[in-house]
């Protein structure tokens, strides 16, 4: 799945539109060609809702000893992360509602779609294109979290926190720590982040072990 970000409505589509997935399966006739066998068609809920599937109860939430805040009891840290990201995009999308003087919407899809459609300034909508495109990269990085993100040993070079996930299939990544994100056409610069940072971490390593070898000959 990829997805156009350069407009409003193309970022806010990809967030509030359902996603329909195009698979084509092959198989071999007699001769050896390839030929079509069909056309695998599914349909999936939008970004937001699959999100939103993280916050389905089903373990509870237990305040801690000070009863100053809520803890989370037996939630897998990919789920936590997902219901952050939801909160994170429904604060979002109600401050530009405030800002721009509409009326909340029940929902993050419904302001979403109210903003999108509101009267702005170039300003105003270089704002929200940035935020709809942020907030794409949280949902596709984060939805499906029964089966979570890969987790990056490189820290964030944003933020330097070891925080970053990202998935493959989406070219799609986000820190949890500090909240940025890469869609497909900045991914690759974190690709180049992460892979100096593994030379570098190798260079490292090797200095290390080469020079544990000098002291325990310098020893012996
Ligand atoms: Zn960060």
């Amino acid at each position: 799945m990829t997805s156009d970000l350069y407009s409003l409505v193309d970022a806010a589509d990809a967030l509030t539109q359902p996603i329909r997935n195009t698979e084509r399966i092959f198989d071999r006739n007699g001769h050896g060609h390839q030929r079509l066998k069909r056309v695998w068609i599914t349909n999936q809920p939008s970004l937001l809702v699959q999100l939103h599937t993280a916050m389905i109860p089903g373990e509870v939430y237990s305040e801690d000893q000070t009863g100053a805040k809520l803890v989370p009891r037996s939630i897998p840290p990919a789920r936590l992360e997902a219901i952050n990201a939801l909160l994170g995009i429904e604060n979002g999308a109600a401050l530009w509602c405030d800002r721009l003087r509409l009326r909340l919407r029940e929902d993050a899809t419904g302001n979403i779609r109210a903003i999108v459609g509101a009267q702005t300034d170039s300003d105003q909508q270089a704002g929200i294109l940035a935020d709809l495109r942020r907030w794409y990269g949280w949902a596709a990085t984060l939805t499906g979290w029964q089966t979570p993100p890969l987790s990056l040993r490189a820290p964030c070079p944003l933020c330097d926190d070891r925080a970053l996930r990202v998935r493959l299939d989406r070219k799609t990544a986000t820190c949890v720590s500090c909240g940025e994100a890469w869609t497909e056409d900045t991914i690759g610069l974190l690709g180049e982040h992460v892979r100096r940072y593994t030379a570098w971490s190798e260079e490292q390593a090797r200095g290390a072990r080469e020079r544990w070898a000098e002291a325990r000959r310098a020893a012996s």
